[in-house]
């Protein structure tokens, strides 16, 4: 018969001081087949442990319960203690009696210590049905994919690239760069944007190691740390960038314009168009949807016919282009190419969104005076609209007076709960940017209030009132159009306690960062979780923060939440540093909590094929039946099989079906004992 060690952790106050450990000492020690119960003030500690090794080496004990807290974190821990002391080290269960006991009960010492009972009762349950098992290994592929490849994205590309790793570096843009691409200038050392990044795009788009993959949408992700399978959508540019020089030329032949998403929409671009002037690749791309020549005919297959002559009619980029990379001839798959990559671990970075002005009625979005700081940020870059001179596109003006509102659905119950933790400081730069144009121009922030936590930005923000920046304390109610295109603003100022009126030119709004667009879809797609704000969930915040829950995938920057660029940055190299760990050693070990069908029982039913999400089931025929069989390297034991298979003929080790209902009914009569039943 096993048997069981029950150790209780006292996590110094955190358990101890909602939970009486007596109780639950005495509670456990009355279980049936438990030898040993044992109680510390932290178990995970050298001396906590090795009470735990103690007792495995004088063969007390050959199975363990560790009462104390979350098996995220430590349950690695004390598998390493029973390897340390001898024994297999999956014959460890846990007991998380503080995060979901003692944290939640603090002001129920007595409900807490039943319900500490009642969880290791259920813990002792399943420990007597623990079975040994053996770790098994991967093999790595050395290489990885970088999904985003803005500062963040580029800069985790370039750090494996330069370990010698190849990388995919995927963006769904022609040109790498991001968001970053689109400002003006960086606090707090106002740094102008494109002359920092250029260089790292160049670097990026011409290191050996390093594939691009712009234009492209992740189409599928397969397999498990060591052997992600990644289908690649390479979207239908309509050029060959084989042949393209990036020379601009069709651009400019190019007779139709459409509003630029890369200029927030306040500009125009052609319908053949090359990103932005610093683009890295630097190649165009057809709007298929918006040229005037192919709108309606399939590329290659239905020229344009001259009216009068009936001769194929070139377009005037085809016309224009000297390389032939502007062929209408060719008979383009508007739906691109799909390629398929073989890689070891992957790293997401997929960016932010600036939040979208319109749901703001009681702002005026619909005034073209009233912007988002995204969009000032392209009036005040020398390659935006206005190149570079502070002017409202509604009559070309230099505006007298300049009103920021911070918080724009960011801390607001109504859109997004969190801070988007950027904005007090973009629009303290932008404050100083236009003082710094236009000296005379008037300039008010309306804050909440200043979050300015970051190096050099509390000096930042001086200097900024310093320049004649007036900063007023209080939420905007309304923003009012006025004739002669002027705006009023309405605000309380909490200072002087009562409301206050500002007429101005421009009104610039700061916009909340939001997750991207089809962040929930890649998440699906990836395995990996988004928080309830809609940004991708670190493993642990404080402890894993660029890991996700699926191994071998790991977060960097705005996609797991707002964040400024040298933060972005440093996040960016931690997860190349974490996603390098793997491809280093070449293999990984692998949990051996995966799923195995047993032959007799499975029916062929087939009712698990498309339910697992990692593709690891076959049906296989054997001679005149058919079964189902598992692969193990692709398992990742999540359980869905085992749940669904109406045979029960799937085991999931580690959480067997005698297990679960062994737990179950630990819990429920003790239930039934604590109500008398
Ligand atoms: S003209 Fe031809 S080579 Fe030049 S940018 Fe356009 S497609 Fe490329
Ligand atoms: S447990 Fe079953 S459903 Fe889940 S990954 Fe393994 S085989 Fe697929």
């Amino acid at each position: 018969m096993p048997k069981i060690g029950v150790y209780i952790c006292h996590c110094g106050e955190n358990i101890a001081g909602a939970i009486n450990i007596e109780e639950v000492r005495a509670y456990a020690a009355g279980l049936p087949d438990v030898k040993v119960v044992r109680d510390y003030l932290f178990m995970c500690s050298d001396p906590g442990q090795e009470l735990i090794k103690q007792d495995l080496k004088e063969d007390l004990v050959d199975r363990v319960v560790v009462a104390a807290c979350t098996p995220r974190t430590h349950e690695p821990v004390f598998r390493k203690t029973l390897e340390d002391g001898g024994l297999n080290k999956y014959l460890v269960e846990m007991a998380n009696i503080r995060d979901q006991d003692s944290w939640v009960h603090w002001n129920d010492k007595d409900g807490a210590t039943r319900k500490a009972e009642k969880l290791i009762g259920s813990a002792v349950a399943k420990a007597f049905l623990l079975e040994p098992l053996r770790e098994r290994f991967v093999e790595v592929t050395r290489a990885s994919l970088v999904i985003g490849a803005g500062v963040t994205g580029m800069f985790a590309a370039l750090d494996l690239a330069e370990m010698g790793y190849k990388v995919y570096l995927v963006d769904r843009n022609p040109s790498v760069g991001g968001n970053m691409a689109k400002l003006d200038r960086t606090f707090p050392t106002n740094d102008c944007s494109a002359c920092i990044l250029t260089p790292v795009m160049v670097q990026v788009g011409n290191h050996p190691n390093i594939e691009l993959l712009t234009f492209s949408e992740i189409e599928s992700v397969d397999g498990s740390i060591g052997n992600f399978k990644v289908k690649v959508r390479r979207k239908q540019t309509y050029v060959d960038w084989n042949r393209c020089t990036g020379c601009g030329d069709c651009v400019k032949a190019c007779p139709h314009e459409v509003a630029d998403e890369f200029n927030q929409g306040m500009y125009n671009r052609k319908a053949v168009y090359i990103e932005f002037p610093q683009a890295v690749p630097r190649k165009a791309v057809v709007d298929a949807a918006h040229c005037l020549n192919c709108a309606g005919r399939d590329f290659g297959t239905q020229p344009r016919l001259h009216s009068k002559t009936g001769e194929p009619v070139a377009a005037p980029c085809e016309k224009t282009c000297k390389t032939g990379a502007c062929d209408r001839s060719v008979a383009y798959n508007p739906r691109g190419e799909v390629v398929e990559l073989n890689v070891g671990t992957i790293i997401t970075a997929a960016g932010f969104k600036a939040m979208d002005k319109h749901p703001f009625k009681e702002y005026s979005p619909e005034s073209p005076n009233v912007i988002t700081s995204l969009e000032l940020e392209r009036l005040l870059a020398a390659t935006g609209p206005t190149q570079g001179e502070l002017k409202r596109l509604s009559d070309g003006k230099t505006p007298d007076t300049v009103a920021f509102i911070s918080c724009v659905g960011s801390r607001d119950k109504h859109h997004h709960t969190y801070c988007s933790k950027v904005c007090c400081m973009y629009m303290l730069k932008e404050a100083r940017l236009v003082k710094r144009k236009c000296p005379d121009t008037n300039v008010f922030i309306f804050f909440i209030d200043v979050r300015t936590g970051g190096k050099d930005f509390e000096e930042y923000y001086n200097y900024c009132r310093d320049l004649g920046v007036r900063v007023i304390r209080g939420r905007v109610g309304a923003v009012d159009e006025l004739s002669g295109d002027r705006l009023r603003v309405r605000a309380y100022d909490v200072d002087i306690a009562g409301p206050v009126e500002l007429e101005s030119d421009l009104v610039v709004l700061a916009t909340a960062m939001e997750p991207p667009t089809g962040l929930k879809e890649l998440a699906r797609k990836l395995g990996v979780t988004c928080g309830a704000e809609g940004f991708l969930k670190e493993a642990h915040t404080k402890l894993y923060p660029v890991e996700t829950s699926v191994r071998g995938i790991y977060i960097a920057g705005c996609v797991q939440g707002p964040k400024d660029i040298p933060e972005s940055v440093s996040q960016a190299r931690a997860a190349s540093s974490a996603a390098a760990i793997p491809l280093t050693l070449g293999r990984v070990a692998v949990d051996p909590l995966t799923s195995e069908i047993d032959q007799e029982k499975c029916s062929g039913c087939g009712i698990c094929v498309p339910l697992c999400p990692y593709s690891a089931i076959k049906i296989i025929s054997l001679g005149e039946i058919l079964r189902a069989r598992i692969d193990e390297a692709l398992c990742a034991g999540c359980g869905v099989c085992a749940a669904a298979c109406p045979s029960r003929a799937v085991k999931l080790h580690g959480f067997t079906a005698e297990q679960i209902e062994a737990q179950i009914e630990a819990l429920t009569i003790a239930a039934g004992d604590a109500s008398g039943a």
